[in-house]
């Protein structure tokens, strides 16, 4: 290998090792729809490994689950989500193609399943009056 190659090598190691780190932790829009979801007086289970996708917020009486998405992780349709990456593009672009579809897959399974799925975005949360309306209408008993 190159040294070019090397360190291109590193640099995408290292990205990847802080979009683990990224993706595990407790991140802010996540609190913000945790801390908001508790104030409504909901109760909720937190990433349940046995459901498809591992759901952010699950309420497993009610069987619905969210999702808050980084909307660049996500490739929302908003200004973050158009958000392109300009290093190591031929990495990141299958990756975060590789995302979409496995949240489309994610939700296929837990609908097929009779899990209602809300989907919060990073964005919803930085101006979050519009979210309990949306959180009272998922959760609402039928
Ligand atoms: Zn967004």
């Amino acid at each position: 290998m190159t040294g070019v190659g090397k360190i291109a090598r590193l640099e995408q190691e290292m990205l990847s090792a802080r979009m683990r780190l990224i993706r595990k932790i407790n991140t802010k829009p996540e609190m913000i729809v945790r801390r908001l979801v508790h104030r409504m007086g909901f109760r909720f289970r937190l990433h349940r490994r046995d459901l498809p996708g591992t759901p952010d917020l699950v309420f497993p009486r009610l069987r619905k689950v969210i999702f808050v998405h980084g909307c660049f992780w996500h490739q929302h349709d908003c200004r973050l989500g158009a958000k392109q990456p300009t290093a190591n593009r031929a990495y990141w672009l299958p990756k975060l193609a590789r995302n979409v579809e496995r949240d489309h897959q994610a939700c296929r399974q837990l609908a097929g399943a009779g899990w209602g799925v809300l989907i919060i975005w990073e964005c919803q949360t930085r101006a979050p009056h519009n979210l309990p309306a949306l959180i009272r209408r998922l959760l609402k008993p039928p």
